[in-house]
């Protein structure tokens, strides 16, 4: 039975190590369960510009990892402790590294701001997942306790975050793509790109992108009103990564 569960239960608060063992937990099932893109100038880019992302991020001290799934589904999503997900089919609709770096800063951004595990404690206040875990634990049943807590990690990175959360996260990630001296116009032409297409009505490769980051005119908007509130000007020690 993994220990993260007792802690969690104990406290109903997660810290730092709690968040970190519970990314790994997810991600380690994940791993296990969905086909990664196993290609190593791609995953050595991805990993490269995230990494010099998350060092410009305000928790520069966690461990991350990036993961490209092997699917055409538009999407990307951030566990708690710096994992962090997108699709071979999100990778393929950014035309340029601004775009691409735009997106790993919104996800490094969910994870510097703690959503997913905000997300986790208000669970627990309420009773809900204690109640169920309760359930399991008592029941005797390691399997379905497995199960379960898979199911908890399912909640956290697939469920939609709030509109605020969301315009949290493009907020920090301006300041993170500008501190890392890349340019924040990518994160508005990409928006820009994906509103387009689901517009066009080609929904099937969007939707799931369009399901928990909701693409708004507002949304476009308040971003650039964000690069315009911000010094553009990158660190003069910062050479340009992308
Ligand atoms: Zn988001």
């Amino acid at each position: 039975m993994p220990c993260f569960l007792f802690l969690l239960l104990a406290a109903g608060c997660v810290d730092e190590a709690q968040e970190r063992e519970i990314g790994e937990a997810i991600a380690g099932d994940i791993n296990q369960q969905i086909p990664l893109v196993q290609d190593p100038l791609l995953n050595a880019y991805v990993e490269r510009l995230g990494s010099v992302l998350a060092q410009a991020s305000d928790r520069p001290g966690l461990d991350y990892h990036f993961f490209i799934i092997d699917s055409d589904v538009v999407n990307a999503f951030a566990l708690p402790g710096g994992y962090i997900y997108l699709t071979r089919g999100l990778l393929e609709q950014t035309r340029s590294g601004p775009e691409l770096a735009a997106v790993l800063a919104h996800e490094i951004g969910h994870v510097a701001a703690r959503h997913g595990v905000q997300k986790l404690e208000r669970q627990l206040r309420t009773g809900s997942v204690v109640g169920m875990l309760y359930n399991v634990i008592l029941g005797g049943q390691p399997d379905l306790l497995r199960q379960r807590a898979l199911g908890l990690g399912g909640a956290l990175w697939s469920a939609r975050h709030s509109r605020e959360d969301e315009h949290e996260a493009d907020e920090l990630a301006v300041e993170y793509l500008v501190r890392a001296g890349v340019d924040p116009a990518g994160m508005v032409s990409l928006l820009q790109t994906l509103l387009q297409e689901e517009a066009d009505q080609d929904t099937s490769r969007v939707s799931e992108w369009f399901s928990t980051h909701p693409v708004t005119s507002q949304r476009i908007s308040q971003a650039k009103e964000e690069i315009r509130s911000v010094d553009a000007t990158p660190p003069e020690d910062r050479k340009s990564v992308v």
